[in-house]
């Protein structure tokens, strides 16, 4: 987690503060769920995938970690 007050005194701008609360934000979303539920979004034209249940956006390498864990897990 990134911590805000700290970037503040470095003196980071508040447009990277935004970025870094929006990533907080989505981890403790993310971190939150007990079965993320993918479909894809287009996100600032990139293709992203959200989750249905706790409204998480990851990106594609995140979302094929989680299914090749989750297809493991059951065996
Ligand atoms: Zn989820």
């Amino acid at each position: 987690m990134f911590d805000l007050e700290k970037a503040r005194q470095k003196g980071i701008s508040e447009y990277q503060i935004k970025i870094m609360r929006d990533i907080n934000e989505n981890t403790i979303k993310e971190e939150s769920c007990n079965k993320h539920d993918f479909y894809q979004v287009k996100v600032d034209l990139l293709y992203k995938y959200r989750c249905k249940n706790c409204g998480c956006i990851e990106d594609v390498s995140f979302v094929k970690g989680y299914m090749r864990g989750l297809e493991h897990g059951r065996n």
